[in-house]
């Protein structure tokens, strides 16, 4: 039975728990006895808390007795990305120079979970202030691909894309501002969507690139991302890009996906640059042209086009993201916030400042703060800085153009599988590139889904598709047409191919 309810999508849990044949409480506690069972091996979580989501779910399952009608996702627990602050809860980002923090205040979206009625159940592991692109970079340990515990789960995002691939939670947030949330949905067989920027506020989210971080949901399936979407989206006055938009219900667009005929006559266009059989594993293209073709079957119409600025895209963002990073992590100055090194030694406020952020970030904080500084630098701003803003209007317009002909665009949504520790940390112009297939969605601003298309060599591969901002709806529609289709023609879904953890293993 506990099994049974780890196994279950959250429309699933949310409505058994509404039909009383289970409760909040029963389903949250089997997910902290597997997060027992198998965190161990996985480190999805830097922190469970399950005392504070017990409650939530007592208090859940109190008010639908009581005849009160919740939200669609009512009872359902979720983790949280640990760079989304959380009221009372320690957030780090996974940097010890925040170590013990304890925000005193929720993140706009944790305040929409709240009164959601889902139950938070902890807090997950990600890459230093989500930067990274394998949880490597986390100062509290990586890490591990369920489905295989040697290999990375990918990154930023690796933690909330793990837990909910490990049935350690059916659903979670993640933040993307190059790829940290869809890589990860890639690399683990999960689904995971980058919003339109400005459709999810950012508020309580701790900023590493404030022009291109989105929240945006993890989930298993396309309709469980739709109905956490539906939860966090929407205006919020704090977040000054927050977007003024009525938003459709994501969960009738990813229902209208399982309708016969749903992606008949639409338009798919695959950028040839993010495509290129040069650049992506066989394994990976292999499976990217099996569900172009599934595509094909369903009546859309696919067109490779040329997205010639798109090769310039990666080179634009280790620019501009730098660039923010070193503004926004120099609140971290050891008197607002967490850590503070104070030596006997220490002459002055300045050398606290400098001995705190010496300790308390790690190497790739650290490179990316200096190489941020001197793009902005005076004298190398234009050559930098300015020219990289210039990159970027040159892909919005890229995007604009293409979708001009096309109702989506199709590529695959990391070049490979899951790949081993260690392999990438000493190549970062290997780890860097590697997001060229995610960083042109970020900085458009357009929506972006991954879902699993299948396995190469037993590890799974992501789909991605990108629609024009404001069309997330397009995507899950879509998408869940292909995710049924792709379990129908092979007869069963990336679930039951799962291998099972061995309990506690290390
Ligand atoms: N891997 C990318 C980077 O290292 C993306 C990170 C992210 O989306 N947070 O910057």
């Amino acid at each position: 039975m506990t099994e049974q309810l780890t196994r279950s999508s959250a429309a699933e849990l949310a409505a058994a728990i509404r039909a009383g044949d289970t409760t909040s409480v029963a389903v949250t506690q089997a997910h902290l006895d597997r997060i027992d069972a198998v965190d161990g091996a996985v480190h999805a979580f830097l922190k469970v808390d399950a005392e504070g989501a017990l409650e939530q779910a007592a208090e859940v399952d109190r008010r639908l007795a009581a005849g009160e009608t919740l939200s669609p996702l009512a009872g359902v627990p979720v983790a949280v990305k640990d760079n989304i602050a959380t009221r009372g809860l320690e957030t780090t980002a996974a940097s010890r120079i925040l170590e013990g923090w304890k925000p005193p205040y929720d993140a706009h979206v944790v305040e929409q979970l709240r009164a959601a009625g889902t139950p938070i159940i902890g807090k997950t592991n990600l890459d230093e202030f989500a930067m990274g692109g394998s949880t490597e970079f986390s100062a509290y340990g990586p890490t591990h691909n369920p489905w295989d515990l040697d290999r990375t789960p990918g990154g930023s995002g690796g933690g909330s894309a793990a837990a909910v691939a490990a049935f350690e939670s059916p659903i979670a947030l993640g933040t993307d501002t190059g790829g940290s949330i869809r890589q990860p949905a890639s690399l683990t067989g999960t689904v995971g969507m980058k919003p339109t920027y400005g459709s999810v506020s950012r508020y309580g989210a701790l900023a590493m690139g404030s022009s291109l971080d989105q929240i945006g949901p993890a989930a298993r399936t396309v309709l469980d991302a739709a109905l956490l979407h539906d939860i966090i989206g929407g205006r919020d006055q704090r977040d000054q890009t927050s977007l003024n938009t009525e938003w459709p219900s994501f969960a009738d667009a990813a229902r209208a996906g399982h309708e016969p005929g749903a992606v008949k006559g639409l338009r798919v266009g695959v950028p040839k640059q993010l495509a290129d059989a040069e650049s992506c594993e066989p394994g990976v293209r292999e499976s990217f042209e099996k569900a172009l073709e599934t595509l094909r079957e369903l009546g859309a119409e696919i067109s490779w086009i040329d997205t010639a600025t798109f090769e310039y895209a990666v080179a634009a963002y280790y620019l501009l993201m730098p660039a923010e990073v070193s503004s926004n992590l120099a609140r971290y100055d050891s008197v607002r916030y967490g850590l503070r090194v104070d030596d006997a030694g220490a002459a002055n406020v300045e050398a606290v400042m400098s001995a705190t952020r010496a300790a308390g970030f790690g190497d790739e904080v650290k490179r990316r703060i200096l190489l941020g500084t001197y793009a902005l630098s005076a004298g190398y701003y234009d050559a930098y800085y300015g020219s990289a803003q210039k990159v970027r209007t040159l892909v919005q317009r890229e995007f604009e153009r293409a979708f001009s002909e096309v109702d989506v665009l199709a590529a695959p949504t990391s070049p490979s599988v899951a790949f081993r520790f260690g392999e990438r940390v000493e190549d970062l112009t290997a780890m860097y590139y590697a997001d060229f297939t995610t960083i042109p969605a970020n900085l458009s601003g357009v929506p972006a889904l991954s879902l699993p298309s299948g396995l190469a060599d037993g590890l799974p591969v992501g789909l991605q598709l990108m629609a024009p901002a404001r069309e997330d709806a397009r995507l899950y529609t879509v998408g869940a047409a292909i995710e049924r289709a792709l379990d129908t023609e092979r007869g069963s879904t990336l679930l039951a191919a799962a291998p099972e953890l061995k309990e506690g293993a290390r």
